[in-house]
């Protein structure tokens, strides 16, 4: 008789047992190391073969994942690490990221995941409120802004070739979203998915996608712009575009607004930075990565509509099997992205709120957008360094005076290999730079500290 696989036998409770203790212990962990990226053949040599005909075992696998593989992964919640955008899931978010795991359901359908799928709408449903939506709103977590982003530029696309056809006008020989240049790199790539073009526009001296940039873009380009992309949070300086003015050009052209918050759009809960998201309530589609700036394990994005049915148009699915759900409520969540089967991602992050409540949320960002402040504050103090662009959100970037391209690259490896930074180069205008992106409530005024003389 070969083991069964799917007995819960006095063997699987004691696996129980240490898994459930494994994940605790990580849940625990202060301080949580940063841990270092080595090659297939390292762990090769250490690991031995682990896929085979009899199985290793659990406790074998598990020995091996946390003595082998688990170092070799990079932890986004150390404090120290300020690189690209990291992540803090809350304590309440991670622990019952267990529970999603545990349950197996089905997020697709209401029929099959009413429960769950009822907590995840609450959760977008604050989101959507934050950013002023209407009533109506909604939509879907999906795994990330680049599947957020391309779900949303199809569903402007679906939206601009249903107007030509109800007005009996061709349709252009392709499509193209106006963006502004710094508009993230899962735009293009969405774009070039979708076989349609990019119409990559200058901003102004803020940095900003403006309505008259639009409206010029427009006049040149005209029929053939089925969407403007926006931008609430540049991935690299954390600049807000003029969403009030871009808004407006594209209601009065009655052209499709998307807003990517990717990263930025958990601003909308500090109120110190709030009033630069203004016009964000015009957006016909908008995403935020929770799995970002909302301290929710990955993956998960928000994926909201101004108009739920327009995501229906663009994504719902159609086959005879899928009719029975029908009958069962039309909110499912498959019907609002390009996917099907989906994990119930978006409960994570319910908990945590419904645990936590959104003015711990208000304040965690705060707290934040606070050691941004605070680390201007200790870089316009430090001789050797210099400011490079006045932070708008929890994004700091700041030169090395006197270093070329090499020296920050080596000192971005030192101080990796010493573990006493994650911070990677990045560039402004060509230039290179250092980068601090701050997501971690944890991080301290003298962590900040610790890095700056690093870089001396
Ligand atoms: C991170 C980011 C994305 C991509 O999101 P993923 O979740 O990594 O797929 C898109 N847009 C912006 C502005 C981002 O910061």
């Amino acid at each position: 008789m070969p083991r069964s696989m799917h007995d819960y036998n006095p063997e699987t409770d004691a696996l129980a047992d240490k898994i459930v203790a494994y994940a605790r212990a990580r849940t625990r962990l202060d301080p949580i190391p940063l841990d270092t990226a080595r090659t297939a053949e390292e762990l090769a040599a250490d690991c031995g073969p682990t896929i085979t005909a009899e199985g290793i075992g659990g406790d074998k696998a598990l020995d091996l994942f946390e003595h082998v593989l688990a170092p070799a992964c990079l932890s986004v919640d150390f404090t120290r690490y300020l690189s690209f955008v990291p992540a803090a899931p809350t304590e309440a978010a991670v622990l019952f990221d267990l529970v999603v795991g545990a349950m197996s359901t089905y997020g697709g359908s209401w029929l099959e995941g009413s429960g769950a799928v009822y907590a995840e709408n609450e959760a977008l449903r604050w989101l959507s409120d934050l950013a002023g939506l209407p009533a109506e709103a909604g939509g879907v977590f999906v795994p990330g802004g680049t599947i957020g982003n391309l779900s949303a530029m199809v569903g402007a696309r679906k939206a601009a070739v249903q107007r030509c056809l109800d007005e009996g006008r061709p349709e252009p020989d392709k499509w193209a979203f106006i963006v502004s240049k710094t508009a993230h790199s899962s735009i293009p790539s969405a774009a070039e998915v979708m076989g349609v073009d990019v119409i990559a526009i200058d901003t102004d001296a803020r940095r900003r996608l403006t309505g008259d940039g639009v409206q010029a873009a427009l006049e040149e380009h005209g029929d053939r712009v089925c969407g403007v992309v926006a931008t609430a949070g540049s991935t690299n300086l954390g600049v807000i575009d003029d969403l009030a003015s871009v808004g407006e050009v594209c209601r009065e052209r009655d052209v499709w607004f998307h807003v990517d918050a990717a990263y930025g759009g958990a601003g909308l809960a500090a109120p110190e930075v709030r009033p630069q998201f203004d016009g964000i309530e015009h957006a016909d589609s908008l995403i935020i990565d929770p799995h970002k700036w909302l301290f929710a394990p990955f993956d998960c994005c928000a994926l909201i509509w101004r108009n739920p049915d327009q995501g229906r148009a663009a994504h719902a699915q159609h086959a005879g099997y899928l009719e029975f759900l029908e009958a069962y409520g039309d909110w499912n969540p498959s019907d609002f992205a390009i996917h099907l089967t989906r994990r119930v991602r978006g409960l994570p992050f319910w908990f945590s709120l419904a645990t936590y409540g959104t003015d711990a949320y208000g304040a965690a960002v705060q707290s934040t957008i606070d050691l941004a402040h605070e680390a201007v504050r200790q870089i316009e103090a430090a001789p050797h360094l210099r400011m490079v662009w006045e932070p708008g959100l929890s994004i700091v970037v700041f030169e090395r005076i006197g270093w070329d391209a090499a020296q920050y690259q080596a000192r971005t490896e030192k101080m990796m290999h010493e573990q006493t930074a994650f911070v990677v180069p990045s560039r402004h205008d060509g230039e290179p730079v250092y980068r601090f992106c701050f997501v971690n409530p944890r991080t301290t005024s003298d962590e900040i500290a610790l890095i700056i003389r690093e870089l001396e």
